[in-house]
């Protein structure tokens, strides 16, 4: 019973979200969607607690796939960034901006970077790479995501002030070139700095909306200092390179944690 308790949480708030939705909005598709990606986090949940090894990859697959190839591709929304500041400037309530408000502005208050760790199609794309760990050590260019940020904005914002026609189309090729773009960036950088989540640390305009709301996620992975005994293993494990034994917000990097739980397998002591 106790087993499937946190994916029955999960299903729960999913759920909540998705029957809300259906309702306020009069839309039977917000039903759907929610229950959908709450169903295959709840059962990857599931699986890793079950112990089955690829659990996350499960859910980033299922959910990731669902986004880019449905929502993208067959339903012709831009679900990036900058379908997110097309639908805010239209005042439309679509699916991007939904996907934005519950996964990357408003939920991780509440589960942190598991959007990154679960359901992102870029990732999902990277994490077949083969460098899980960096093999090299960390850059001091994250400078760069406010870049790629702004361009996503202005490359939008000038649509509008140019009156250009047919926004809509140009939208979705812009979709399509952009996860292009991001794919070759990402396996670019990945070969380069032979780490696989390169594109995340670096370049990821996201973050930016995720990395200042997550820093006050409830759900955290803590450690019980009375069971540690600094081996260091947690953080050589960790794809994000945190220092997970630091309980503290302010820890260096404490807004990288995509909650994959690898430290939390890895760790000898059970302390995390
Ligand atoms: S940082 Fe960006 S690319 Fe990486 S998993 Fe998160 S949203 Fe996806
Ligand atoms: S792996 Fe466990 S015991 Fe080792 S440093 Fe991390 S939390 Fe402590
Ligand atoms: S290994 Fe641990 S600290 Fe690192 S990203 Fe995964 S859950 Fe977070």
């Amino acid at each position: 019973m106790k087993k499937i308790f946190l994916p029955l949480i999960m299903l729960a708030v999913f759920e909540t979200v998705a029957i809300t939705l259906w309702l306020t909005q009069n839309n039977i598709f917000y039903l759907f969607n929610f229950s959908y990606i709450g169903m295959s986090v709840s059962f990857s949940i599931f699986l890793f607690i079950k112990k089955y090894t690829d659990a996350r990859r499960f859910a980033q697959i299922l959910v990731g796939l669902y986004m880019l190839v449905y929502l993208g591709f067959i339903c012709g929304e831009n679900m990036q960034i900058e379908g997110f500041w097309y639908y805010l400037f239209t005042g439309m309530f679509e699916a991007a901006t939904i996907h934005y408000a519950v996964a990357k502005i408003i939920g991780p208050l509440f589960f942190g970077r598991g959007w990154c760790g679960y359901a992102c199609w870029t990732a999902m794309v990277l994490d077949f790479l083969p460098y899980k760990i960096s093999e090299t050590p960390r850059k001091k260019i994250a400078w760069i995501r406010y870049i790629t940020f702004a361009i996503s904005l202005i490359f939008v914002s000038a649509l509008f002030l140019a009156h250009v026609g047919n926004i809509e189309k140009i939208m979705f090729w812009a979709f399509i070139i952009g996860n292009i773009l991001y794919y070759a960036v990402g396996i670019i950088l990945a070969l380069v700095f032979k780490d696989n989540r390169a594109f995340c640390k670096y370049i990821c305009p996201v973050t930016i909306f995720l990395k200042p709301m997550s820093y006050f996620s409830l759900l955290r992975i803590k450690c019980d200092k009375s069971k540690c005994i600094s081996c260091g293993k947690c953080k050589s494990v960790c794809p994000m390179e945190v220092d997970v034994t630091d309980n503290s917000r302010k820890r260096k990097n404490g807004t990288e944690c995509i909650l994959c739980f690898t430290c939390v397998k890895n760790c000898p002591k059970n302390a995390l």
